[in-house]
């Protein structure tokens, strides 16, 4: 079994698709090990996207996540990590998730793309310590 950090970014909850996303993790077969609504604050913020720090969106993608509650996740489950990235879809929401994915049916722009999950095994164990110290 295995463990990825899910959020639902500011635009997912300020919408409503909080249930949403975590039905799909639900009845993907995936488990929910810790579950909270949280404000980010700006160190986190930064810690989190520290892997795009000097790219020309770093600052605008900074305030976005700041702007509202998110909604934080630890999904636990056979290959949680990957299956996850599955039920989001790719980084934009058009050109690359495709309809059925939670990105490919309820977003439109990169930025606010409704979710974030972990890329690799090490992305999940410094995401998990970062949101979750106490997992
Ligand atoms: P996440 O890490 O949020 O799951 P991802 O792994 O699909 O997304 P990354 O390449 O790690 O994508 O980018 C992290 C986040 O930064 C994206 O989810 C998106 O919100 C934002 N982002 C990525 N590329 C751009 C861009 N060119 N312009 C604006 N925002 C971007």
């Amino acid at each position: 079994s295995e463990r990825t950090l899910v959020l639902v970014k500011p635009d997912g909850v300020e919408r409503g698709l909080v249930g949403e996303v975590i039905a799909r993790i639900e009845r993907k077969g995936l488990r929910l090990a810790a579950l909270e609504l949280r404000t980010v604050s700006r160190e986190v913020a930064e810690q989190h996207y520290a892997e795009h720090d000097g790219k020309p969106f770093f600052t605008s993608l900074l305030d976005f996540i700041t702007s509202g509650p998110v909604v934080a996740a630890v999904v636990e489950g056979p290959r949680a990590i990957a299956a996850f990235r599955q039920l989001a879809g790719g980084t934009d929401p058009v050109e690359k998730a495709t309809p059925g994915s939670l990105r490919g049916d309820f977003a439109v722009e990169v930025e606010s793309n409704l979710v974030h999950g972990s890329d690799s095994p090490e992305s999940a164990a410094r995401e998990i310590k970062l949101w979750f110290p106490s997992l």
